[in-house]
């Protein structure tokens, strides 16, 4: 049985249980958010070394292992799920520990194998709307992702039920991966600071330290896609 080989520096996200933590995750996909959840907009400082902090309002789960500050989110997990969305603490954490982003179990990791639909390469299953860079590309790649794996029961359900995944979506295995930094909103160093722009902050930069971040994002070595795992639900 093939076995993942996964590059990580960190120590495991463990978020704290609450009511934006793991526990409160909803059936049907584990990193949307519920219409009853939200972003909580705290106001952000700067401390003595230029990174961004809640200040007094700051708590440790807003941070992560590298000690990255966390988007704090509130509310319940309750409602109807927004698809398009991801709650920054169960992202994080369904990233961090390769787990499904639809059930929070063991992501599908397939040995290679051809099936009456075609060749499943090996490795884990990863599951993306297909956009521009992934339009037309020259395969293996490498592929930078803030979507977590994900099992072939959410797979099935998720490219019916997600409008982004009904526009388009290409299935990939990886062998191995990478945590590489975060989606988050970089701020200015100004005092007070201000923020400067939304984009991908390696873990290396300097600038993570000005960063609250959304997602985590891994880095997917060569990956290759899977025409037949999803066949019948394409
Ligand atoms: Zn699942």
């Amino acid at each position: 049985m093939f076995l993942p080989s996964v590059i990580n520096h960190r120590q495991p996200f463990s978020p704290a249980a609450g009511p934006t933590g793991v526990s409160s995750r909803k059936p049907g996909l584990f990193i949307a958010p519920g219409c009853d959840e939200h972003p909580v907009e705290l106001p952000v400082h700067l401390d003595r070394n230029l990174a961004v902090t809640y200040g007094p309002h700051e708590m440790p789960e807003d941070r992560d292992p590298d000690n990255v500050l966390l988007q704090r989110w509130g509310g319940t997990c309750t409602g109807d799920l927004d698809w398009g969305a991801h709650q920054t603490h169960r992202q994080v954490y369904a990233m961090d520990q390769l787990r499904c982003c639809g059930c929070a179990e063991d992501p599908d990791i397939q040995d290679p194998h051809v099936t009456a639909t075609g060749f499943t390469p090996p490795g884990m299953l990863w599951l993306l709307p297909v956009g521009p860079d992934l339009t037309n590309a020259v395969w293996p790649k490498d592929v930078e992702t803030a979507n977590p794996p994900i099992c072939l029961r959410c797979a099935h359900r998720a490219v019916r039920a997600c409008d982004a995944l009904q526009r388009g979506f290409i299935a990939l295995r990886v062998r191995t991966s990478e945590i590489i930094g975060y989606y988050g909103t970089v701020y200015t160093s100004t005092d007070p600071p201000q923020a400067l722009e939304a984009r991908v902050v390696k873990l290396t930069e300097p600038a993570i330290d000005r960063t609250v971040a959304r997602q985590l994002v891994r880095r997917l070595h060569q990956a290759q896609p899977d025409p037949s795992s999803l066949a019948l639900s394409a």
